[in-house]
């Protein structure tokens, strides 16, 4: 066969189809069918998309928010979960297979700088975010370095796997930052959000008491929240209530400046405030005083570990749940990106590939 046929065999074989921008703007996203195909080298591995997770980050990337979009056109997509098709020359054969199920780890990194050989990939100096400095996952296909790939169970529901590596693993670091321990009270802003459902289960399976602030009575019924707080004009007076005027030791509040004083308001003596998000704005007032009287900490957190993530794969097919609201095809991709700022939204939004 001349080499002119095989290379048109695997044309036809990769004719990428994928939502793709040339410009930042949510305007200027389209799907198109003939997206350039995703290169496998020697030590990557290439996956067929079967479900993507919807989250802030992707909107951030297509409205042009973070700096160093790489490529363009650019095809987003930070959470996406799928099958091997194809493994580079340099894979173990051993370890990933074609048509093992996998997610991808979402941090593009170099092993080698300090924070690396800390085991902090995610805050690699010389890294970044797949679907930001790298191609994404709203996509047929897309071409991974292998240490990006986790197997996970042949019983783990796709909705939970598209899920994991953006969405579950956040609150997990997060948590794990702010060092909750059995029996401490988690006090979580947004908890009926994408990480908010999943910082309550996270929460509750670390031993800690959870206090869901949410009007969705399910956080509690099924997501396992001890105790729920929906009237948003008396948080603090309810939490006070609650912890027997001790105050939360560890509030998780990614929402922003929206949030925030009732947030902070809530910490308790020795206790933990802790964000990876800022939602709704992110420069707040600080009250000194009351930050070291009480000996508060303020914690940052951003993404999690590979390690943080493969706990979450050995446990989470019976420990976690995902509420989807709704989900979305491929072609959809602007209304899927839009439905994050619907009122009406009710659990999590991914997007349907293959
Ligand atoms: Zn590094």
């Amino acid at each position: 066969m001349s080499k002119k046929v095989i290379n048109k065999i695997r044309d036809s074989l990769f004719t990428l189809k994928a939502a793709v921008f040339e410009k930042p703007g949510i305007e200027n996203l389209k799907v198109i069918d003939n997206a350039q195909e995703p290169k496998i080298s020697d030590h990557d591995i290439l996956v067929k998309v079967k479900e993507a997770g919807i989250n802030p980050i992707d909107y951030l990337v297509v409205s042009g928010t973070l700096p160093k979009l790489n490529p363009l056109p650019h095809i987003p997509g930070a959470e996406s979960t799928g099958i091997i098709e194809q493994v580079g020359s340099h894979v173990d054969n051993n370890n990933f297979k074609k048509e093992d199920r996998v997610i991808i780890h979402n941090k593009v990194f170099d092993g080698t700088c300090d924070m690396c050989l800390n085991g902090l990939d995610m805050i690699c100096r010389n890294g970044g975010l797949i679907g930001a400095i790298t191609n994404g996952g709203f996509a047929e296909y897309i071409s991974v370095p292998e240490r990006n790939v986790f197997k996970i169970p042949v019983d783990m529901e796709w909705d939970l796997a598209a899920s994991l590596p953006v969405t579950s693993l956040t609150p997990y670091h997060a948590l794990n930052e702010a060092s909750l321990r059995i029996n401490e009270s988690l006090l979580v802003f947004g908890a009926s959000g994408s990480t908010g459902m999943m910082a309550v289960q996270l929460g509750k399976k670390m031993g800690a008491k959870v206090i869901a602030v949410s009007k969705d009575n399910w956080i509690k019924t099924d997501f396992g929240a001890d105790y729920i707080v929906s009237d948003y004009d008396r948080i603090t007076e309810n939490i006070k209530e609650i912890t027997e005027g001790k105050m939360a030791d560890v509030v998780l509040n990614s929402l922003g400046i929206g949030t925030w004083e009732n947030s902070f308001a809530s910490v308790g003596i020795n206790g933990r405030w802790v964000a990876f998000g800022g939602l709704t704005g992110a420069d707040v007032k600080l009250n000194v005083q009351a930050l070291y009287s009480k000996q508060i900490k303020l914690i940052g957190s951003t993404g999690g570990t590979r390690k943080e993530l493969q706990e979450l794969v050995d446990t989470s097919s019976k420990q976690l749940k995902v509420r989807v609201w709704k989900k979305f095809k491929l072609e959809d991709i602007k209304d899927a990106l839009q439905a994050l700022f619907a009122k009406e939204r009710d659990g999590r939004i991914l997007l349907d590939v293959a």
